[in-house]
């Protein structure tokens, strides 16, 4: 962690803050586990390392549903995983090529950037390689939803660079991009003589198994910080509920009061404001079908 002299100290968490689950008589029981981001108290050790005694209440906090442990009861609920905490902004950061732009997977990370108060923006790369124009069509898909969408070539320096740092300025960000869309090479061009301050956190992988995954924040600027979580591909975030997930839809937001019933979950219901949006083209059927595909997801998570 970082002392408010930005000197990096190697801690070790106390106790109770130690194990991730405890398993007592067959239930699972969450510890609390410090995250990057986090705020932390801590004594210092004669060596100069530190041991964590207690973690501050978090503004807000990404996680996702945590592996399964083996020899645990579920009896129908996942537990929680925080990846990161304290945060302002989430880059999604994707290619339009190589791999393809894809936009069911981006849905997702807006979902899980809006359900923790995310000023969500997103990031198209690797713009040298389109054929027509492709981003700038997904580009005025995403704005007209109302994020910001930068199309960019980290490999050519294009890009409106500046306006991506006025974003990130004075803020905590997360990247967050499936591997090999260019997310290092944008952060290389964003920071290039960046004198990296890290901090690790080892979590578990969503394998089950006790991989490391490692999110590490990067202090930037005064108070501008960003945070790569380069073990983490899908996030299957936490505490979305059938009923709240349209909420996480900007865009139904307006239409979702409108419906008939107050549990409407935007499917087949009669009197569905959001399916008649639909229907008249205000809201994309891509979207929609995003969004039937993660509440269907939601729907089987409830059955373990
Ligand atoms: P990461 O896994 O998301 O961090 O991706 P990297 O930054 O490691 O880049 C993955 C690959 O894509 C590398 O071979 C890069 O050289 C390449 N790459 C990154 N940005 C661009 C780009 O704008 N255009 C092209 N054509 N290739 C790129
Ligand atoms: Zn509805």
């Amino acid at each position: 962690m970082l002392d408010e002299n930005d000197n990096l100290i190697r801690c070790s968490l106390r106790g109770k803050f130690q194990k991730e689950y405890e398993l007592k008589k067959d239930k699972l029981y969450k510890l609390d586990l410090a995250a990057v981001g986090d705020f932390v108290e801590y004594e210092k050790n004669a060596d100069g390392t530190g041991v964590i005694y207690k973690i501050r209440e978090r503004k807000n906090y990404i996680s996702r549903k945590a592996p399964r442990i083996k020899g645990a009861s579920y009896r129908g609920e996942r537990l929680e995983q925080v990846l990161a905490a304290n945060l302002d902004n989430l880059f999604i950061v994707t290619s339009i090529r190589k791999p393809a732009f894809n936009n069911r997977s981006v849905d997702r990370l807006i979902v899980a950037g809006e359900s923790s108060h995310l000023n969500v923006n997103i990031v198209i790369n690797k713009s040298d390689l389109q054929k027509k124009n492709e981003a700038e069509e997904w580009k005025n898909f995403y704005e007209e939803i109302g994020y910001k969408v930068f199309i960019i070539s980290s490999k050519n320096s294009e890009g409106d660079f500046d306006g991506i740092h006025n974003i990130l300025n004075e803020k905590v960000t997360v990247f967050w991009g499936h591997s090999g869309v260019g997310k290092s090479s944008l952060l290389n061009i964003l920071f290039p003589h960046l004198n990296l301050k890290v901090r690790e956190v080892s979590s578990y992988s969503n394998k089950g198994k006790h991989t490391t995954v490692t999110s590490l924040m990067e202090k930037v600027k005064d108070n501008t910080f960003v945070i790569d979580t380069p073990g983490v591909r899908e996030i299957d975030p936490y505490g979305i509920t059938k009923e709240n997930l349209g909420f996480y839809f900007a865009e139904f937001k307006p239409y979702i009061n409108e419906c008939k019933f107050n549990t409407c979950t935007h499917q087949h219901e009669p009197g569905c404001a959001v399916i008649e949006a639909v229907e008249n083209g205000e809201i994309s059927l891509e979207r929609y079908e995003s969004y039937l595909l993660i509440l269907h997801t939601v729907e089987e998570d409830l059955f373990f």
